[in-house]
């Protein structure tokens, strides 16, 4: 990689707005110089707007957005809009998900996203055969992550059961989440570990564990799941509460709450990121805090599936980092998940204020970045990687304010449409608007996505 230098007309480093900052990238990806107050050094790739650090989408099931549309349509519920999902599922080979992984992932570059985290449970063919390479497709997804320019944290994610079974155990997988599940968390572990070292060479890729659910891994296989990230200093994430029927099948099981069960597990710590945990009681978000264990909202998907509004502002103040994902990507837009989670407290409370624009993009990047396993991503910084995104500020969204005012307009002004570049590892992604290795990203989806429903 060659050492460039870029110059941004307005860079947020460090909770302030800068005019005149020169971003030197070293060889190795990684800032090596960052410097403010500077005229356009000769050679320079100039970057006008608002130059942001690159965006962590904490959540993601990449093959959801095959979804979009598709289940607006009539009322439905949660668990009526999952038998959708499992269809979908079901249709998909190494092939076609790295296709539409590679175009899912190019939307995100198109909107200022850097790293995905992305919650894989989708391991084996249809009824639960083993592909010839056991890890078919969660390399097919890496692959698409590098197509596309992104990094990713690939959380391979423990699905072992249906749902809570007599005694502790869990039931057996139903005929369509077959494909899901290794049988037992050694066997997924053992899986998972090809993967990892696999992974281990290539500079754009972690691969972390995940728990589905307390609903998809036994009790008894949890803290082997917990066991394999604590050994590789992985991320573990895991779905937490995103339903109350979760909760009263938990409490009916096991006599106490999913994040009871998950503590008691040592599932819970500050490696740990809980997905969604919209519905907890006050001891739940002091358990969460007290480990320090972050959590991930995922406002976009929260409203679209009608789930709730988990408590962020308690779980900030339990001492939970938060971070955001756009999950079933209805909307794959980073600043739109930011402003949501400050947004959807204002109505629960009937007050505004919650987190200033700088906090919510903080969310959105340092603390993101860190629950997927990169703690000192996400800044503009020496040392960290040079992972930026540039939002114009001369769009009919974000002109008129004054550019010191650039993070209040790009959280509650601007949108993922405002991007107009996007840089991974010192290497331009998105220049002016457009994807550079994925020339026509809306083809892509669409060829991927009607192959899917033809
Ligand atoms: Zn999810």
């Amino acid at each position: 990689m060659r050492q460039l230098t870029y110059w941004c007309e307005h860079a947020r480093l460090d909770g302030t707005v800068a005019e005149g900052v020169t971003l030197h990238t070293a060889p190795d990806g990684t800032l090596a110089e960052v410097r403010a107050g500077q005229e356009v050094p000769d050679g320079a790739t100039v970057l006008r707007g608002l130059t942001l650090p690159g965006l962590a989408n904490t959540h993601s099931h990449a093959f959801h957005r095959a979804l979009r549309g598709t289940t607006q349509t009539g009322r439905g519920t949660f668990w009526t809009w999952r038998e959708l999902m499992y269809r979908t599922a079901a249709r998909l080979t190494p092939d076609s998900y790295h296709a539409l992984a590679r175009a899912v992932y190019a939307e995100m570059a198109l909107a200022g996203i850097t790293r995905v985290g992305e919650f894989h449970y989708l391991h084996h063919a249809p009824g639960g055969t083993r592909y010839a390479d056991p890890n078919a497709m969660g390399e097919a997804l890496l692959a698409a992550a590098a197509d596309a320019g992104l990094r990713i944290t690939l959380l391979d994610t423990a699905y072992l059961a249906s749902g809570f079974g007599p005694g502790g155990t869990g039931a057996p997988p139903e005929e369509h989440q077959l494909r899901f599940s290794d049988g037992t968390a050694d066997a997924w572990a053992e899986r998972a570990s090809a993967l990892a070292d696999r992974a281990a060479v290539l500079p754009h890729a972690l691969v972390g564990a995940a728990v589905h659910s307390v609903r998809a891994v036994p009790a008894g296989e949890l803290a082997a799941v917990a066991g394999w990230a604590g050994e590789r200093g992985a991320p573990l994430h895991v779905h937490l509460s995103e339903q109350t029927a979760e909760n009263d099948a938990c409490r009916a099981a096991h006599g106490r709450t999913p994040a009871r069960l998950l503590a008691d597990h040592g599932v819970l710590g500050p490696r740990t990121t809980a997905v969604h945990a919209t519905h907890l009681t006050d001891e739940d978000v002091a358990l969460l805090g007290g480990t320090g264990a972050g959590v991930c909202m995922c406002p976009t998907t929260e409203r679209d599936l009608a789930d709730g509004i988990g408590p962020a502002v308690a779980l900030q103040r339990a001492g939970s980092p938060l971070s955001l994902g756009s999950d079933s990507h209805a909307v794959v837009d980073l600043l739109e998940e930011a402003r949501a989670m400050e947004l959807d407290e204002r109505l629960r409370t009937r007050t505004r204020g919650h987190w200033s624009a700088d906090q919510l993009l903080r969310a959105a990047t340092e603390d993101g970045h860190a629950a997927l396993g990169a703690p000192g991503a996400g800044r503009l910084t020496p040392g960290a990687p040079a992972d930026f995104t540039t939002l114009a500020l001369d769009s009919v969204r974000t002109a008129g304010p004054p550019p010191e005012l650039g993070a209040e307009t790009a959280v509650f002004a601007a949108t993922a449409a405002d991007v107009r570049h996007t840089v991974v590892g010192g290497r331009h992604i998105v220049r002016d608007g457009a994807h550079t290795t994925v020339p026509d990203v809306a083809g892509a989806l669409r060829t991927a996505i009607t192959a899917l429903h033809t």
